[in-house]
């Protein structure tokens, strides 16, 4: 479920600013940012951080609302293996992972690949996994009021894994739920059931 839009135009200026910046980090980690490999680096890197950071100019609940339907159903709907990219905000490094989301529907439902938009426009931030987690959950929540919302992210962090600070195949788990996902329910079992 890949449908990233690719940025094709960056403000100019911003990247310019930024990759003066990346230009004078790699020079204090003892670099020569005029060598050929390295010479369009901070270029790149101005880019490639814009890019995983547009969520900030996106509104997640405006997303659910553009394709928001009057429907009766009041099953539960699951979209698992969400593809999920975010960036952590203590060490700037990406951390990659599955978002699987479910909801209870109490008159409206969304179109499935907004869901993962929603996902993708909180990934695309400075993040920690705890609060992606929460704020899906609460979008969700906030733009359709189902009757439950369950959100349960499985993420590798590189900056644990880079660093030595876990094993190299650690998966860090976090959910979080909203009405009949909240205790421990059948709704609930049949939600780690679905995702499995
Ligand atoms: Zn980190």
């Amino acid at each position: 479920m890949s449908n990233y839009t690719r940025i094709d135009e960056y403000d100019t200026a911003k990247v310019n600013a930024i990759a003066e910046h990346v230009r004078a980090i790699l020079t204090l980690l003892g670099e020569d940012p005029e060598r050929e490999g390295l010479q369009k680096t901070p270029q790149r890197v101005a880019k490639s951080r814009l890019f995983v950071t547009q969520g900030y100019e996106q509104d997640p609940i405006a997303i659910i609302n553009s394709a928001k339907f009057k429907e009766e159903y009041q099953q539960m709907i699951v979209v698992k293996d969400i593809e999920l990219y975010s960036m952590c905000e203590h060490h700037l490094l990406p951390f990659v992972g599955k978002a699987h989301v479910a909801y209870i529907p109490k008159g409206y439902i969304t179109g499935l690949s907004k869901i993962a938009r929603v996902v993708q426009a909180f990934a695309r931030r400075l993040q920690v996994q705890e609060r992606l987690t929460v704020q899906i959950r609460d979008c969700i929540q906030e733009a359709l009021q189902p009757l439950g919302v369950a959100v349960l992210i499985e993420a590798a962090h590189t900056c644990m894994q880079m660093r030595g600070v876990e094993s190299q195949n650690s998966i860090t788990t976090t959910s979080a739920f909203t009405g009949a996902f909240l205790s421990q329910s059948k709704t609930r079992d049949e939600f780690l059931q679905a995702i499995k």
